[in-house]
């Protein structure tokens, strides 16, 4: 079962996840493997993500008689955050055909240092369900506050966010800027370096992911 830490954030304590996770953070894990075990977190996670989601009736017939049913009610939407978010979306898609998928794109201003948007496509009706952002690493938590705005902004109200590897940096961030969203992470590590990674981390997840390490 996950645990809800002192910080709100939701953490999940599952062998398999932590066994996947340790492939992650080895180094000598190349990018197919890398990519492989991290959609699979995500599976696994988006089972528990989803356990409040809103449900209504359907009436339906058995081959045997009719009986009543609950079905997910409205459309759940799945936005990563480009370029690292996008390795969980196969993942969740497996267990969740029926999602959309929208897409933030955000980069680091050389000049201020704050996160701006490159690409923001998004389905108009934001509203008519529950929005999961994704993004593998919450270090300062910069631009996951901006994707949250940006889903705010666009309409969203009900937004859950999914990490792999959460630092009290990012956490603290996020609680201050949208103190109404769930933060789900599988880990949370010690802190941030002075080279903006996560530490112990699993060094830049984007890369890795698809081998353009240098
Ligand atoms: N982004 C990453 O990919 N890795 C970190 O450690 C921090 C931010």
């Amino acid at each position: 079962m996950p645990t809800k830490h002192e910080s709100g954030v939701i953490v999940f304590d599952h062998p398999l996840i932590a066994h996947k996770l340790a492939t992650i953070r080895d180094q000598r894990s190349g990018h197919r493997t890398f990519r492989a075990a991290l959609s699979q977190i995500a599976g696994l996670m988006v089972y528990e993500v989803t356990r409040e989601l809103p449900m209504r009736e359907v009436d339906i017939k058995t081959p045997i008689m009719e009986m009543r049913c609950k079905v997910l009610s409205g459309a759940i939407t799945i936005v990563p955050v480009l370029r690292a978010g996008l390795g969980m979306i196969d993942g969740i898609l497996e267990v969740m055909p029926e999602a959309r998928v929208g897409h933030l794109g955000l980069a680091r201003d050389e000049k201020t240092l704050e996160p701006h948007a490159y690409l923001n496509k998004l389905p108009r009706d934001l509203d008519d369900g529950p929005v999961i952002l994704v993004d593998p690493m919450l270090a300062t938590g910069g631009s996951a506050s901006a994707a949250l705005t940006m889903l705010r902004q666009a309409g969203a109200s009900d937004i859950r966010m999914v990490c792999l590897v959460a630092a009290p940096e990012g956490i603290e961030r996020l609680r201050s800027d949208h103190p109404d969203v769930k933060v789900y992470a599988a880990a949370l590590d010690e802190r941030i370096n002075e080279h903006g990674y996560i530490i112990p981390g699993l060094g830049d997840a984007g890369d890795r992911m698809y081998g353009t390490v240098e």
